[in-house]
């Protein structure tokens, strides 16, 4: 049986009222309790979408790419190995197609000593990433951590939730520094939830760590580091000396004038 339009039912889920945004439309403004007789606003007031883009906005700030990176493309990293070549051509391959991954949502784990290019690399497919439209972001886990322990901050205006979110919305996330510092328990939580949330919205994630494969998976523990290679997941040694201790050694020669490039 259908219900008349006077339904009290139907009345009361009708009181509702909506104010229109100019980029996204009607939102949610007020709903009406018919047993108070009284107008309630939805909480937080405002259009949900606009917020939503404020919130990405602000965690965009961040230079996606930190400025000693900013020279770093594929065509200026530095090939003398065949492993090297191997690493250039998964990463190149990778922001290449980044379009199939990014709707599956597959995940790179460079891993390696200091100093081998590991952040060069991540910093060439963020670039090439950008350039197809898409956004990134490069944080170390530190800075994750930090910004979700500031939402524990009653007075901030976004929940650890939120935030959570929002670094599942970024479309390539490269997550710095994994296994740097020791991994406490609320830690590895807070990596768990932000790796499962990009997880489940399949966007891809890029772990850089110094660690071994076992040691990565220790860390980050096995359902996360599951998640990082679901979907045809790659991870690529970087096992070669540092740059940067080679580049030490050279200058040590008195003669030496070499100009030493970073590459990280
Ligand atoms: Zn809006």
């Amino acid at each position: 049986m259908s219900s008349s339009p006077s339904d009290p039912t139907e009345t009361e889920a009708e009181e509702k009222l909506y104010l229109d945004c100019p980029t996204h439309g009607p939102w949610l403004r007020s709903v009406y309790n018919q047993q108070q007789k009284q107008w309630y606003p939805v909480l937080p007031i405002g259009c949900p979408d606009c917020r939503r883009e404020a919130q990405l906005r602000r965690l965009m700030d961040r230079t996606a790419i930190p400025p000693r990176f900013m020279h770093c493309t594929f065509d200026t990293f530095r090939v003398e190995s065949h492993e090297q070549q191997a690493a250039l051509a998964i990463c190149r391959q990778y922001a290449a197609d980044f379009r199939q991954l990014h709707t599956r949502g597959t995940c790179l784990v460079l891993r390696g000593n200091i100093g081998t290019g590991k952040n060069h690399l991540a910093c060439a497919i963020a670039r090439q990433v950008s350039e197809q439209g898409y956004s990134s972001l490069l944080l170390t886990v530190a800075e994750i951590i930090q910004r979700i322990r500031a939402t524990w901050d009653r007075q901030t205006e976004e929940t650890q939730a939120e935030v959570i979110t929002r670094f599942g919305d970024v479309d390539l996330l490269i997550l710095d520094e994994v296994g740097r510092q020791y991994g406490s328990e609320s830690e590895k939580i807070i990596l768990f939830q932000v790796i499962d949330a990009r997880y489940r919205a399949m966007r891809p994630t890029i772990v850089l760590s110094n660690l071994s494969p076992a040691e990565i998976g220790d860390y980050l523990g096995a359902a996360t580091y599951d998640r990082l290679r679901e979907n045809g997941g790659k991870l690529v040694n970087f096992d070669w000396a540092s740059y940067r201790g080679r580049c030490v050694a050279w200058l040590a020669f008195p003669r030496s004038s070499y100009h030493c490039t970073s590459q990280d």
